[in-house]
């Protein structure tokens, strides 16, 4: 493997066409940079940077899909080096949790990057994020307190301690996350702001299904009839928001109206189906501000997320 001095990273973003000043997306498609040593990678970013080339990263567990690569996209419609990162993060998973059978799919993964005309996909080992003996762990902001937090206990430190690694390693000037993790992107975007961290968040919408289903690498291990059942998660959603448009307007209501429809598809194990503020995320008292209704479920042993901003009613 070559060690990226920075001669090789001018000589990469030069023949890529990414030199100063020009802001606009240069990579040819279908050339991706696989990048296994944070050193490399921090090099590129600064190389860019002197070069006044804007750079963008979405960072991802792999096992990529369309929700994924909506982040890249939008990575590429406002930077000329568009950074991936694929790193299965072991502290963000619980004892219990599926962090041994999480998908795994590099080579699909690399080639829906290249197709989407990402420039770089930074795929550390784990020993390359957790150097032996790392014993440091980023404490999350209070956002992270409730649901997530609640039912994944130290999930959020995980997340909080990689994405500040990634960004150690990848100082760029805009990082991409879905609202898919809605509580992450309210968890990351306190993060930064309270350490100063200089990179601008940018939340993007959830892809979803035709059928509504948002897309997640977990969806794989949904059996088909399973598949069916996950309806009731963006159904449930739904029905809240067609409660609010209806003048329902109380929160406990609406949250009785999620759990009605999780049951009525079967589904029974509901970590949480609540309508909370949407920057603070503690429940909510009345419809009176910026809300958002938050599901997390079980369907058969996988457990599923979902959410969905709600408008309160104009006052008459
Ligand atoms: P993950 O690989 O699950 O850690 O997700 C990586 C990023 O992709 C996170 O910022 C997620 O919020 C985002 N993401 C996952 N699923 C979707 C989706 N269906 N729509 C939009 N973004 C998503």
């Amino acid at each position: 493997m070559v060690a990226w001095d920075s001669e090789h990273a001018a000589r990469v973003l030069r023949t890529r066409g990414l030199d100063a000043f020009k802001l606009e997306q240069l990579t040819p498609a279908n050339e991706l940079d696989v990048v296994e040593r944070g050193e490399d990678m921090l090099e590129l970013v600064r190389e860019a940077r002197r070069r006044h080339v804007r750079s963008g990263l979405t960072p991802t567990m792999g096992a990529l899909h369309a929700g994924h690569i909506s982040l890249v996209e939008a990575s590429r419609r406002e930077c000329g080096m568009t950074i991936a990162t694929i790193f299965v993060n072991p502290t963000q998973f619980g004892p219990d949790e599926d962090f041994d059978r999480y998908p795994r799919t590099l080579d699909d993964d690399l080639s829906q990057l290249r197709d989407a005309g990402a420039s770089v996909c930074f795929v550390p080992a784990v020993d390359e994020m957790y150097p032996s003996g790392s014993s440091t762990m980023i404490a999350p902001p209070s956002v992270s307190q409730r649901w997530e937090g609640e039912c994944r206990p130290g999930h959020f430190a995980g997340v909080a301690t990689i994405v500040m690694k990634l960004l150690q390693l990848a100082p760029v000037d805009v990082a991409f996350f879905g609202s898919k993790d809605f509580q992450q992107a309210r968890v990351i975007q306190e993060m930064v702001r309270d350490l100063r961290v200089a990179v601008e968040i940018r939340t993007c919408p959830i892809v979803r299904e035709p059928d509504g289903l948002a897309l997640s690498s977990r969806n794989r291990y949904l059996s088909s009839s399973e598949r069916e059942v996950a309806l009731g998660v963006p159904r449930c959603l739904q029905a809240a928001a067609d409660a609010v448009s209806a003048g329902e307007q109380d929160p406990a209501a609406l949250s009785r109206v999620m759990h009605g429809a999780l049951h009525d598809v079967g589904i029974q194990r509901i970590d949480y189906a609540e309508v909370v503020d949407a920057r603070s995320l503690e429940p909510l008292e009345s419809l009176d501000r910026a809300a958002v209704a938050i599901v997390a479920a079980f369907v058969g042993q996988t457990r599923l997320i979902d959410n969905r901003e709600l408008s309160p009613l104009p006052k008459s």
